[in-house]
């Protein structure tokens, strides 16, 4: 086993990783841009090394200053948590000819799933059924585009192939509006992802998003740890996740489930992953693996009992799974909501310094979250500044603990979507389960009254 890791990334998940790593006596080192100097999980490493300015570019993107750092410090591997470089392919290919193990899949396996398009291709090979669409990134050819629109119904969507994050998305209606929505999505996608590829799914009206954690090693070893329902979502970003996924038939996810981990051996993956699929009519849909940790890995770690950082750990450093598919049982119910530091109304985001900070606890409370009062929320980085999970043996004691929860909550000094979370939390139609990726969207859009019912609940 490793004796000392890097951490390459900031906030909630840079304390999650160093906690995983302390539980399993690793020594942590905690990379660092000027703006995140005072944070508390920097000075609970065992070394912190600061890596530049506050801009990511100069900072969390900055592989040399990564690298030179893991040099300097002995580190034997590195953790590149979510976003930042972490579905880097080049980084993972630099961080492993520099001589340190990276804490995720291959670089080969990064670059096939990191690209929309090849990664489509290589589920499709491995029998995993995906949203119909183009074969293929869009060619030059107006004409084909059309006669492929044709061929898929509309409406379409135009997707980046290298998009992510929610962006890189242009839904088309009508045939009118095909070469333009071509044309602006390819724009956007060369600026944002210096790769303006696309192509072309059926827009899928009403689905749900239900995605499928897997662990593998590098023997071949692949298996599936439940699925997430992640559907509450607001411009393509989840808000609210939670597993198991209410009211679909075990049957199908176990078929779906069982797909993924074989797809895991086909390819000869690595580590801790997730394929993310819409669910409608009773069939899955695949639409794009991450090949890192998630964001919402803690309510599969809740019904599981599985600790999927120190797993990730664990495989990277060469050991062989120490679960079989037969281990993993689904127990209760897991709900996480994803704190904001963001103007409840407006979404705009919210940073400042945390003037008081309380945060819930009690019977399966979880609280994953680097903030405190006092903390300064940078502005330039991602607005979340943690996540309140809550289990229970039921989904309706999950959501009765999170309501609770989020009442307990106090955040002041910035505005959070607590509120928001609040009012989810008593909707009728969340409790049903299985709403669909386009409700939260639509209740906001319905109840235009709504934000200032959510300024009176606001602290
Ligand atoms: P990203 O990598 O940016 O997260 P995804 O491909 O995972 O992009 O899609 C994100 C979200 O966009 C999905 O959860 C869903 O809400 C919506 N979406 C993507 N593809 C489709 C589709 N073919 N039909 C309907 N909605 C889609």
């Amino acid at each position: 086993m490793f004796e000392k890791i890097l951490i390459a990334n900031r906030g909630e998940i840079a304390l999650r990783i160093q906690r995983a790593c302390r539980e399993m006596g690793i020594k942590t080192v905690v990379v660092h841009s000027e703006a995140d100097r005072e944070a508390k999980y920097v000075k609970l490493a065992d070394e912190s090394v600061c890596i530049g300015p506050a801009p990511s570019a100069l900072s969390y993107l900055n592989m040399p200053a990564i690298i030179s750092a893991a040099e300097v410090t002995d580190a034997e591997a590195i953790h590149p948590g979510y976003g930042f470089l972490s579905e880097n392919a080049d980084f993972a290919e630099r961080v492993e000819k520099s001589g340190f193990v990276f804490i995720g899949p291959r670089p080969e396996s990064i670059r096939l799933m990191g690209d929309k398009v090849s990664a489509k291709h290589a589920m499709i090979k491995a029998g995993v059924p995906c949203v119909p669409g183009s074969d293929g990134a869009l060619p030059e050819d107006p004409k084909e585009i059309i006669r492929i629109a044709r061929k898929v119904g509309y409406p379409v969507i135009i997707k980046a192939a290298g998009g992510g994050g929610g962006r890189g998305m242009r839904v088309v209606h009508t045939e009118a509006a095909l070469l333009n929505a071509v044309t602006m999505t390819k724009t956007e996608a060369g600026a944002a992802f210096g790769n303006p590829e696309v192509y072309m799914e059926k827009y899928l009206e009403n689905p749900r998003h239900v995605e499928i954690q897997i662990l593998a090693d590098e023997f071949k070893n692949a298996i599936w740890l439940g699925e997430r329902d992640c559907s509450m979502q607001r411009r393509h970003q989840k808000v609210i996740e939670e597993a198991p996924a209410p009211g679909i038939p075990r049957k199908l996810i176990e078929r779906i489930g069982d797909r993924c981990a074989e797809a895991c051996r086909k390819i000869g993956y690595r580590g801790a992953g997730t394929f993310e699929f819409l669910y409608e009519n009773g069939e899955f849909y695949f639409i794009e693996m991450n090949t890192r940790i998630q964001v919402e890995h803690p309510v599969t770690e809740m019904i599981t009992g599985v600790d999927l950082v120190q797993e990730q750990i664990r495989v990277a450093a060469g050991e062989k799974l120490r679960f079989r598919q037969r281990d993993i049982e689904l127990s209760g119910h897991a709900i996480e909501c994803r704190i904001n530091a963001e103007d409840p109304f407006k979404f705009t985001p919210s940073p400042g310094r945390i003037v008081a900070w309380h945060a819930p606890g009690g019977p399966g409370i979880r609280v994953d979250s680097h903030a405190y009062a006092g903390y300064f929320v940078p502005p330039t980085y991602d607005s979340m500044v943690g996540k309140v999970i809550a289990y229970g043996a039921t989904r309706e004691q999950a959501i009765r603990r999170m309501q609770i929860a989020l009442s307990e909550m106090v955040v002041e000094g910035i505005q959070t979507n607590i509120p928001l979370h609040r009012e989810l939390m008593v909707d009728a139609r969340f409790f049903e389960g299985g709403t669909n990726i386009h409700y939260l969207e639509q209740k906001l859009a319905a109840k235009p009254d709504l934000p200032k019912a959510l300024a009176k609940g606001a602290k």
